[in-house]
C-alpha cells in the first residue's frame, strides 16, 4: 500500500478517532480526521481521500444521508462503522451507496481487510480479476472453473452464479436482495432458495460446513466470500 493513501476518518468520539488514526498510520495510510459531517465535507473537498471511514452517529446529521449525497458526485469508497445489532442501519448505509461496514468492536485486521477490499474494488471499478483466489479456493470467472486445493469442484449453474457473484467482490459483503436479483432476476425470490443453495455450496467447499471459513453469513444483511491469505 503506498504511503500516501489518504483515509478520512469521520467520527465524533475523539479517543476512538485518535486510536483509529494511529492504527491507520501504523499500516502506512495517511489518516485525516473529521468530527462532524460539515468538517468531513470540507476535508473531502480539500484532501480528496482515497477512502472514507464513516461513523453513522454524528452530531450534525445522518451518516446515511451523507453517503447518499456523496454518491451524487463521487465514487470514493465508504466503509461505515456501526454498532452491533444495527442491521437496519447497515442495510440503509449500503443502499445509500456505502461499500461495506465494520461492526464495533472490530479488530485491526478486520478493519484493514475491509479497507483493502473497498480500495481494490474502487480501483477495479467493474472489471473483476478473472481469477479470484482466497485460501485454497480458486474461482476462474472467465472459464467458470472452481478449484479447491487444486481439485475441480462440481457446481450447478446456480451454485456457480452465487459463488461467482461473491468472488467478483471478494472480501466485500453482498446483500441478500442483490444476490437474489442477480441470480434469480427478482428481488422477490424466496430467501429460502438462497439459504438452500448456500448450504449446498458450503457442503462442496467448506471443510466444516457448519463453521464456514469461506462463505460467511452476515446476519440480516447478506453473504461475504472471505479473503483469506
Ligand atoms: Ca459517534
Amino acid at each position: 500500500m503506498p504511503a500516501e493513501t489518504i483515509v478520512l476518518i469521520v467520527e465524533d468520539d475523539s479517543s476512538f478517532r485518535r486510536s483509529l488514526a494511529a492504527t491507520l498510520k501504523a499500516a502506512d495510510y495517511k489518516p485525516i480526521e473529521a468530527d462532524t459531517l460539515a468538517a468531513a465535507a470540507r476535508a473531502i473537498a480539500h484532501y480528496r481521500p482515497a477512502l472514507i471511514l464513516l461513523d453513522l452517529g454524528l452530531p450534525d446529521g445522518d451518516g446515511v444521508d451523507f453517503v447518499a449525497k456523496l454518491r451524487q458526485s463521487a465514487l470514493t469508497p465508504v466503509v461505515v462503522i456501526t454498532a452491533r445489532d444495527a442491521e437496519a442501519m447497515k442495510v440503509a448505509a449500503l443502499d445509500a451507496g456505502a461499500d461495506d461496514y465494520v461492526t464495533k468492536p472490530f479488530g485491526v485486521d478486520e478493519l484493514l481487510a475491509r479497507m483493502r477490499a473497498a480500495l481494490r474494488h474502487a480501483v477495479q471499478a467493474k472489471g473483476a480479476e478473472p481469477v479470484v483466489r482466497t485460501g485454497a479456493l480458486e474461482i476462474n470467472l472467465a472459464t467458470r472453473i472452481v478449484r479447491l486445493a487444486g481439485a475441480e469442484i462440481d457446481l450447478t449453474p446456480k451454485e456457480y452464479e452465487i459463488l461467482a457473484l461473491l468472488a467478483a467482490q471478494v472480501g466485500k459483503v453482498a446483500r441478500h436482495r442483490d444476490v437474489l436479483k442477480t441470480v434469480w432476476g427478482s428481488e422477490g425470490a424466496d430467501m429460502q432458495y438462497l439459504r438452500v443453495y448456500v448450504r449446498q455450496i458450503r457442503a462442496k467447499i467448506e471443510a466444516d460446513p457448519s463453521a464456514p471459513r469461506y462463505l460467511i453469513s452476515e446476519a440480516g444483511v447478506g453473504y461475504r466470500l472471505a479473503q483469506l491469505g
